[in-house]
């Protein structure tokens, strides 16, 4: 398993050593951690939280391996939609959003099956598949479209092995988000070729002003949908490892195998950080509005810079992110 496992941004960064040039100051744009430059803090209250639990000496402990019935419920009514409802035992909390895709792809996919991933797109849904021994289709994005999906494409690549379909929105590197009659367009190929859809969301709700966030899962009431997330990206604490996977499947197409498959799986290791679980309630509930909209308008404001910046570099066509805290250019 190990020589199947190969992580290309772990193992540029991991082993990176760059002598900076001492005449100018290094912006390193290498890695999608918001926390790097300390020009992101998280909310106080988050932190308040943690140092809440840690002190009061209830969170050292084991916790369920799906995580504490209290957090998947404080998780499911904050994700909870009247079109996509969820309840705790829709829930499983694990190691950040990263064990979330691994969890959902160990249980939708055999080896020698494949699942559909897009590209551009993020390097870690190849590498955990190619270590389970999962093979990996690449759709195309269009950047001509705001990197919307290739539909043509991706349906031309379906074939009787497909187990599941990757989509990522807001996405990792492009920063798009999709419309609603977009992500529309991509259930309807799911439900023609009956394939489950693995939703990585973790930078739902992470839109700029005049777009929308629209869960995928709100949008269908047939395709079973696995959506993952986490407290990474929208509160800006990736090291603290803390993520889940929303179960949803109003037919009950996945059914028992799905959800018992996710919970055998989940006691492998324990995942979830129990302190991280003792401050979740206070996370989800009262973090300030104006946390949120601060951190989007900061993103957006270096979003834009980042755009007329590169607008001006030859060869480069930077297409402009509507979310999430990147930008992917095109060749011109
Ligand atoms: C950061 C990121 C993840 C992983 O999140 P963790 O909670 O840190 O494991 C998953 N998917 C995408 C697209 C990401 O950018």
């Amino acid at each position: 398993m190990s020589k199947k496992t190969f992580n290309p941004i772990r193992a540029i960064v991991d082993s990176m050593r760059v002598e900076p040039n001492p005449k100018k100051p290094m912006i390193s744009l290498s890695i999608g951690d918001p926390t790097v430059f300390r020009n992101l803090p998280t909310d106080d209250e988050v932190t308040r939280a943690v140092k809440e639990a840690l002190d009061s000496g209830r969170y050292n402990g084991y916790a369920p391996s799906v995580g504490y019935q209290s957090c998947r419920e404080v998780v499911a009514a904050s994700y909870s939609c009247p079109e996509a409802p969820l309840k705790a035992q829709d829930v499983i909390l694990t190691s950040g959003c990263s064990q979330a895709i691994e969890l959902a792809l160990a249980v939708l996919a055999n080896p020698g099956q494949n699942i559909l991933v897009p590209r551009p797109g993020f390097s870690l849904y190849k590498t955990l598949a190619l270590s389970l021994g999962i093979e990996v289709k690449f759709y195309n994005l269009l950047p001509e479209k705001s990197w919307e999906i290739d539909l043509k494409h991706l349906e031309s690549l379906v074939d009787e092995k497909t187990a599941c379909l990757i989509v990522n929105n807001p996405s990792n590197p492009c920063g798009s988000v999709f419309s609603k009659s977009h992500l529309q367009k991509i259930l309807a190929v799911a439900s023609r070729q009956c394939i489950p859809i693995l939703a990585d969301e973790i930078y739902g709700d992470m839109v700029f002003a005049d777009w929308k966030y629209e869960p995928i899962a709100a949008l269908s009431t047939s395709v079973p949908i696995l959506s993952c997330g986490g407290l990474a990206k929208r509160w800006l604490v990736p090291g603290w490892r803390m993520g889940w996977i929303l179960v949803h499947d109003r037919r009950d197409i996945f059914g028992n195998e799905i959800r018992d498959g996710l919970l055998r799986l989940s006691q492998r290791i324990l995942g979830p950080c129990t302190l991280v679980q003792g401050a979740l309630e206070h996370i989800m509930r009262h973090t300030p509005a104006e946390f949120y909209h601060n951190t989007l308008s900061f993103l957006k404001a270096n979003a834009d810079l980042c755009y007329t910046a590169l607008c001006a570099v030859p060869g480069l066509r930077p297409i402009r992110p509507a979310g999430a805290m990147y930008l992917m250019c095109d060749r011109v």
